[in-house]
């Protein structure tokens, strides 16, 4: 089954060149890929596709078998729901709880509060943070924050996560343990699309990869092909 895909999907800011051609892919269930290329190669537009911060200029965007150009108004709202964005900058709210701020997805969709305390302190344990629920995020390791992002991303159990860059402000270290959590999300059903400039880590993972070059699909490559 199809979580995902892209037909000929292109996709020009206003006043600027395209900064995706022609993008044809498809992701499935339980699937994680990478998206790599050159800084401008066009991968957080491809994400943005997905998440409804922008929409193409040309082409299809199916998710199961919704086509998101429908998806408009209140509904993109509920799309996402389906959907979780993790940033770079993971964009904490600095003022609250890490159990707060991992809570808060199912806060803003109305789910009671004895409910949602423990699917946070649950989903807390299973990345590692068991013992952190009370801290600020400022008090937090740049690699804790980033597993309080993932956990905010993933508490509604949403279909697809998309990640831009998340490992970008880890060292390799911290960058390992980041993906082998990613690494265990399809096994409880969410497929993974992950956008990175980090060759070196992205080969270390062996999955699928999208070459993305000057807006254009240069390759797409299965983990078979990368094995040496
Ligand atoms: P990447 O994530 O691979 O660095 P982007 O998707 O951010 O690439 O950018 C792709 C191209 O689109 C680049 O040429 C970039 O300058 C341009 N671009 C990105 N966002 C905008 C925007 N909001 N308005 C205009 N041009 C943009
Ligand atoms: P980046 O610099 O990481 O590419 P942008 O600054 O382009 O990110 O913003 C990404 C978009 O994602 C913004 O338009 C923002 O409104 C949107 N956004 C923020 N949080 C969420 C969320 N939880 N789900 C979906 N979209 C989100």
């Amino acid at each position: 089954m199809s979580v995902l895909r892209f037909d000929n999907v292109s996709k020009r800011y206003s006043g600027g060149k395209d900064a995706l051609s022609e993008v044809s892919f498809e992701v499935g269930a339980g699937e994680m890929l990478f998206i790599t290329g050159h800084s401008g190669a066009g991968k957080s537009t491809l994400l943005r596709l997905i998440h409804l911060s922008e929409r193409p200029s040309r082409g299809t965007v199916l998710f199961g078998n919704q086509n998101l150009m429908k998806v408009r108004g209140r509904r993109v709202a509920l799309h996402r729901r389906e959907v979780g964005v993790v940033f770079q900058d993971h964009r904490l709210l600095a003022d609250r709880s890490v159990a707060d701020n991992v809570g808060l997805p199912l806060v803003l969709r109305g789910e009671r509060r004895d409910g949602i305390g423990k699917r946070v302190r649950s989903l807390l344990e299973r990345v590692g943070l068991g013992d952190r629920a009370n801290a600020l995020p400022a008090q937090l390791s740049a690699g804790e924050q980033q597993r309080v992002g993932i956990a905010r991303a993933i508490i509604a159990e949403p279909r697809l996560l998309v990640a831009d860059e998340p490992t970008g402000n880890l060292d390799p270290t911290l960058s390992a343990e980041i993906m082998t959590l990613f690494e265990s999300l399809p096994e409880h059903g969410t497929s993974v699309m992950i956008a990175s400039h980090d060759l070196a880590l992205v080969k270390r993972m062996k999955k699928r990869v999208l070459v993305l070059d000057h807006g254009r699909l240069l390759d797409d490559i299965s983990p078979e092909d990368l094995a040496e």
